[in-house]
């Protein structure tokens, strides 16, 4: 019989995983390890499915996050293995100078005739992404006949929801930042979080979002990027999409009696599949019969429940003489712009509590419990992105006294964010076990952003 204790994940001591993962890269490779770059899962009170909307996100840092031990080499050549059971297929090796989108590169016995839908695609994928950005960017140019040998390890659920995707992209990026460009080589190896500027983590970031976009081929907004390479201890992101500009949120007024935690369902998704893709390009195809090329701008600036209504009507006015949306169901198009424009509404109205706007409101934990568990609903109706582990994950969650429960990052699998009193954890757990044999908690405690170690 499994303990309670099981079902937690634990994020692990990082010089521990450090040691041992340079160990085994000295192993794998034959030589040491230059150093290790850390990049953290995230965790998002609010904004799925609206990062690419313009939409404003609320996303924390986890303690939980991937680990990126590397060394420079000169003959252009990137070797790469990760160390999870599931994807790791010993080393895969690429030329550096060969990578880039639909790129299909092969360098030795692990040849592959189509690398796509590989794992090691996000991270040749970023150090192309970051090429192209030190094409502009004098700080981040490559140097000429860069590569490196990689290893990885993580703590995350990989497709869990809590973005191990951005992890990787973001601890590989550092990598090659520190061992392949000027900003990492003109500072000390542990200098290079001084080193890193603000704008210069918005620029990495938005490589990372080319890697994924253009050479993973997942729709991600930004949103994940985002918060692996600029979150900050203690707090929420408030991230407006509409610039990429960011606001910390101190989270003490939340978590002052309470737990936030996720719970892994064990379900992984396949974001890079077309369900996802086909939810965005619904909504996408009613903000374009709006009019707006960015559904945030339906909305004005505060929005409320009566602004979306007027949306909703101006949409069925102008959808009422068509059989679809640009071929695309009339209904399921409303349902996914809904649930844009009532998560909008919910993101604008958290930023307003949290950073003390909202004056009047006395009973914070429970307003926010009830606007995480108004995200699930639209996930679940409007969304479609929810599945059966996670509704009862959130049933289950609320029946034993949480303050809110709902599924986060792009559903189809994932894991749920849940707000509880201490004292009713231990209940909760058994009743989760109770679900299924795979669920995994990870507690939320906002941690910083990607770093060397
Ligand atoms: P999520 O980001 O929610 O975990 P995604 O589907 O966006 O889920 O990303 C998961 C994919 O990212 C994996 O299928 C794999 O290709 C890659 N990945 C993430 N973490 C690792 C890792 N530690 N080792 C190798 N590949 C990884
Ligand atoms: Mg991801």
């Amino acid at each position: 019989m499994r303990t309670t204790d099981a079902v937690w994940l634990a994020p692990g001591e990082p010089q521990e995983i450090q040691s041992d993962l340079v160990s085994r890269f000295h192993e794998e490779y034959g030589r040491p390890a230059s150093g290790t770059w850390f990049a953290p899962g995230r965790a998002n009170l609010n904004g799925e499915h609206i990062d690419f909307h313009a939409g404003r996100c609320l996303p924390m840092a986890l303690t939980h996050g991937t680990y990126v031990a590397a060394a420079p080499r000169e003959d252009g050549l990137l070797r790469m293995r990760t160390l999870d059971a599931s994807l790791d297929d010993g080393v895969t090796t690429v030329f550096a100078d060969q990578i880039g989108p639909q790129a299909k590169p092969a360098a030795d016995d692990a040849l592959k005739d189509d690398s796509s839908g590989h794992w090691s695609q996000y991270v040749h994928g970023v150090l192309w992404s970051l090429r192209e950005l030190g094409a502009s960017h004098p700080d981040f140019h490559v140097t000429e006949g860069f590569g490196a040998d990689i290893l990885v390890v993580s703590t995350l659920p990989i497709g869990g929801g809590l973005s191990s995707s951005a992890a990787l992209e973001c601890a590989s990026i550092l990598a090659f930042v520190a061992l392949g460009t000027p900003l990492g080589l003109q500072n000390p190896l542990d200098d290079l979080n001084a080193a890193l500027t603000r704008e210069h983590r918005k620029q990495l970031a938005a490589a990372c979002v080319r890697a994924e976009v253009e050479v993973v081929g997942a729709g991600t907004g930004g949103l994940d990027q985002t918060a692996a390479m600029r979150a900050r201890a203690g707090k929420v992101l408030s991230l407006d999409c509409r610039d990429f500009s960011v606001q910390p949120l101190d989270i003490g007024c939340i978590l002052r009696g309470y737990r936030l935690i996720a719970v892994d369902t064990g379900q992984a998704h396949r974001l890079a599949d077309g369900q996802f893709s086909d939810r965005r390009a619904e909504a996408e195809a009613a903000a374009q019969l709006l009019g707006f090329d960015r559904l945030r701008d339906a909305l004005p600036e505060k929005p409320r429940k009566a602004d979306v209504l007027h949306v909703l009507e101006e949409f069925d006015r102008l959808a009422e003489q068509l059989e679809s949306v640009a071929g695309r169901d009339i209904e399921a198009c409303r349902r996914r712009l809904r649930h844009a424009l009532t998560e909008m509404v919910r993101s604008e109205k958290l930023h307003h509590l949290l950073s003390g706007e909202a004056y009047g409101v006395r009973h914070i934990t429970s307003t926010v419990g009830d606007i995480l568990t108004a995200g699930h609903m639209s996930m679940r109706d409007d969304a479609e992105v929810s599945f059966t582990v996670a509704d009862l994950v959130v049933e289950t969650a609320l029946a034993q006294g949480a303050e809110g429960a709902r599924l986060i990052g792009g559903g189809f699998g994932g894991s749920v964010l849940l707000l509880i009193a201490p004292a009713g954890v231990p209940r909760l757990t058994a009743a989760l076990e109770k679900i299924s044999r795979n669920i995994r908690l990870i507690d939320v405690a906002p941690s910083s952003a990607a770093h060397a170690l």
